[in-house]
């Protein structure tokens, strides 16, 4: 079993835990054989347990990718994508990050059950992406993509209504120590601004810029008519507690917070 467990959430039809600051998978292979011994202690199938690769940015094809489970048994067998579905009951996905959000979407009717991996730029609309090697172009191109929290609902909500999907966000910095002040984050603070509003804002200062992702994703799943009531979150800052590590607090950190959700059967009350 992994050690330092600092979330256990059992939603309906879910389970989602978060241990706090393992060594990089990549690094130490044994942290992956350990995620999926945990995943199955956990009331995992093993056959069943896929392991997602680390989060892309905006220039790798996999990113905001969201991908069918697969199962994992070395770090070659991971899934290159940031979102993970599976109906299968009995799955896990399991998710390394430092603050980027560990999202959990379970579909009720379906038993879908979608795991994303949730930072900055994947709560963004529009990537500037140089294509010049591909198209001789002058440079940077503006292209649109949705949010990942957008992508992993289109698969969440399939064949069901948004007051079916039950939705959990974990494990992710807290606004506070999340600044974004300098000119280089202008153009973010702007447009997260503009799309999401002040509340995604700590204070309300778009000066600061200390971002909510969490809240970012909250405001996404409300204008998508996912009931308040069905989205819980962890409660936790990965700077602020003493067993989570966060990337932008301790800059050479290369630990990672590990996500493991269930897919678990629907309880018959819950309808
Ligand atoms: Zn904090």
């Amino acid at each position: 079993m992994l050690k330092r467990l600092v979330n256990d959430y059992s939603g309906s039809s879910f389970r989602a835990c978060t241990f706090g600051g393992h060594p990089h998978m990549d690094q130490n292979p044994d942290v992956l054989l350990a995620a999926i011994d945990t995943a199955v202690e956990l009331g995992a199938d093993r056959n069943k347990v896929c392991v997602m690769a680390p989060a892309s940015g905006p220039a790798d094809y996999h990113f905001k990718k969201v991908s069918a489970a697969s199962t994992t048994t070395s770090l070659e067998s991971r899934v290159w994508a940031d979102g993970v579905y599976t109906t299968e009951i009995g799955a896990a996905v399991i998710m390394p990050s430092a603050d980027c959000q560990f999202i959990v979407m379970k579909n009720l009717v379906t038993n879908c059950l979608v795991v994303g991996h949730g930072g900055k730029p994947a709560m963004r609309t529009w990537e500037l992406v140089n294509l010049s090697e591909m198209h001789a172009g002058p440079g940077p191109t503006e292209i649109r993509r949705l949010s990942i929290i957008d992508q992993c609902l289109d698969y969440a909500v399939r064949r069901a209504f948004p007051n079916n999907v039950h939705v959990h966000l974990a494990n992710t910095i807290g606004a506070r120590h999340y600044a974004h002040d300098d000119a280089r984050t202008a153009q973010d603070r702007d447009y997260f601004w503009r799309y999401y509003g002040p509340e995604v804002f700590y204070d309300q200062d778009q000066a600061a810029g200390r971002l909510d992702l969490k809240a970012m994703s909250r405001r996404r799943l409300l204008d998508r008519n996912v009931p308040t009531g069905n989205i819980s979150d962890d409660g936790q800052c990965t700077v602020c507690h003493p067993d989570l590590v966060s990337y932008r607090a301790k800059r050479q950190t290369s630990e990672r917070n590990i996500g493991i959700a269930i897919n678990l059967p629907v309880k018959e009350s819950t309808y």
